[in-house]
């Protein structure tokens, strides 16, 4: 299962579509992804998000859900998209709740990218004006 996000921008005639979640379903992707979740995980175990992830992580290992599907993001700066493997963890118990999303670098100029939701209209990263508009949406297997 899949989202695809395809924008385009009447200013510019900027127009991409991105894919992500599982495609193409292939051992490649679950391989990359089950690689970030055990990278998560051991970070998480090492200490390096702050102790009590790392006791949650130690204690609780089995109650926390680690999201590592790709997701579309847009860095805030240069307003490229970009997808990427999206690092984020919940758990979910009577007394608690858990959010934990890391924060994700733009590859192009390392500021922070922010998730693309639903949004349908949006800075377009090439001409930079708030005009690039989400002309579809799709799901597939
Ligand atoms: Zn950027
Ligand atoms: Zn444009």
């Amino acid at each position: 299962m899949g989202t695809s996000y395809k924008y385009k921008c009447d200013e510019c005639g900027y127009e991409e579509e991105f894919f992500t979640g599982g495609r193409p379903m292939t051992k490649d992707y679950h391989k990359r992804t089950e690689e970030a979740e055990e990278e998560l995980r051991s970070a998480a175990l090492y200490g390096k998000y702050g102790e009590s992830i790392r006791q949650l992580m130690k204690n609780e290992r089995e109650k926390i859900y680690i999201n590592c599907d790709t997701e579309l993001y847009q860095c805030m700066e240069c307003r490229q998209f970009s997808v990427q493997i999206a690092k984020e963890m919940y758990m979910n118990r009577q007394d608690f709740t858990m959010s934990v999303e890391f924060r994700h670098e733009c590859p192009s100029c390392h500021s922070a990218l922010l998730r693309k939701t639903r949004g349908s209209i949006t800075f377009c990263p090439k001409c930079k004006m708030f005009t690039a508009q989400l002309v579809s949406l799709g799901k597939f297997d």
